[in-house]
């Protein structure tokens, strides 16, 4: 049996991942700090344990975006790419949209739901937190 592999990197290539086996969670971010740094309303993570994330190009840039928390992102093209911080030392968030295949990764809630732009919609059944959750809290919607 093969074990899933999935691929993906920034807009010029320099910078190319590889993400083994299962993930964590997958969840929509709506917090103002991912918004900033991704340039959009919202962004969507996938996580992964850290051991099952390596790099087949290249490497992010990172940049300290609050105390103990990374942002990394390719240094030629600029695509933001990852998020890592010191309280989740064995993890690492990795943007969807850098992915090259979209299968069997629908996100699982949404985060940060307070910070959300007033003008954004969504239709789906998923449970929303007002903050951060792992889904493990009780959801707000
Ligand atoms: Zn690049
Ligand atoms: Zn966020």
């Amino acid at each position: 049996m093969s074990e899933q592999v999935i691929e993906g990197g920034c807009r010029c290539g320099a910078v190319r991942y590889r993400l083994r086996g299962l993930p964590l969670f997958t969840l929509h971010c709506h917090c103002a700090d991912c918004r900033r740094s991704a340039g959009g309303p919202v962004q969507t993570w996938i996580s992964y344990p850290k051991d099952q994330v390596s790099y087949a190009a290249g490497e992010p840039n990172r940049h300290q975006s609050s105390p103990g928390v990374w942002r990394g992102f390719c240094a030629a093209c600029g695509t933001p790419l990852v998020y890592e911080a010191t309280r989740i030392p064995d993890e690492v968030h990795i943007l969807v949209g850098t992915l090259d295949s979209h299968i069997t990764l629908a996100p699982e809630r949404h985060v940060w739901w307070e910070e959300k732009v007033p003008w954004l919609d969504f239709d789906d059944d998923l449970p929303r937190y007002a903050r951060f959750s792992r889904g493990d809290a009780k959801p707000i919607a």
